[in-house]
């Protein structure tokens, strides 16, 4: 059975002239729909479901508009947007489905930006955080996304119930993720590597968990390791078949919540093929 796709075109709302613009979302969501997947609308994440991972003066902060940085514009109603991409991230945990609602969410931390860095990174929330938290199971995050998610790394290191697993460029924003620490495994590729070294270092990175010691897998999918992106690993469309193949092995029930993917037409081919190379292998 196809995996379904959480999607609401509410999400294409805001920031047009920004990378993390709408048509990201829009072109990958019409290449998905002429490949016959079907689509779930998201409710909003409420606040409670939000304060389960962020500070309330960060949520009031938010709520008004106050919080801005260069990369990361305090827009218009900022906040629903940002509760409806966390709702989806929630609802695909529900039905183990993939959410490409945007705003995307791995760097913002507990109260905001991460420590030690000056922007969250175009993320309000952090979606596949909250999903994990709501859910509540001893839970493998696994972030392909390009870039080291600092906020997740931030929310959950020492946590028991979750380890983090990355795979990202190095050196990139935010600058985190050069060595592991504790429950959060990190593993730094230099830029355009390609899929050869990308697979030995993807598969020396599963070898460091034991998939029985979870109950639930979420994926931080990011698809701005493609080539030409902006945390380039030099990928191509056919690579994410073979990481879904990868990621479809662990055995484990599991979610998708986009993060990075700045081209639509390449985000929407490579989350075609990721979930083939998963659906056509569990
Ligand atoms: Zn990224």
């Amino acid at each position: 059975m196809k995996t379904k796709i959480v999607y609401s075109e509410k999400c294409l709302g805001y920031g047009t002239w920004h990378v993390e613009g709408p048509q990201r979302v829009k072109i990958a969501t019409e290449i998905l729909a002429s490949k016959g997947y079907d689509f779930v609308s998201p409710t909003p994440a409420t606040e409670d479901q939000v304060s389960l991972i962020h500070d309330m003066e960060y949520i009031w902060n938010l709520k008004k508009g106050l919080v801005e940085d260069s990369d990361t514009p305090a827009y218009d109603n900022i906040f629903d947007f940002a509760c409806l991409s966390a709702g989806a991230a929630i609802a695909a945990s529900k039905i183990n489905g993939f959410s490409i609602t945007r705003p995307p969410g791995h760097h913002v931390g507990k109260y905001g930006a991460a420590l030690g860095v000056y922007t969250r990174g175009f993320c309000y929330l952090n979606n596949i955080a909250i999903a994990v938290k709501e859910l509540g199971k001893k839970t493998l995050i696994l972030d392909i996304d390009g870039h080291h998610g600092n906020g997740t790394q931030e929310i959950f290191l020492g946590d028991p119930n979750v380890t983090y697993l990355s795979i990202h460029q190095s050196p990139n924003f935010p600058g985190t993720g050069g060595t592991s620490e504790a429950n959060c495994i990190n593993f730094a590729l230099q830029p355009n590597v390609g899929g050869k070294i990308y697979f030995e270092t993807f598969d020396r990175a599963m070898s460091c968990v034991d998939p029985a010691k979870f109950e639930a897998l979420a994926v931080s999918a990011g698809f701005d390791t493609h080539s030409c992106d902006l945390a380039s690993l030099g990928l191509v469309t056919e690579n994410y078949f073979e990481i879904g193949k990868r990621i479809a092995k662990l055995g484990l029930p599991a979610f998708f919540v986009l993060e990075g993917g700045y081209n639509g037409q390449n985000v929407g081919l490579d989350i075609d093929a990721f979930l083939r190379g998963y659906e056509e292998n569990r």
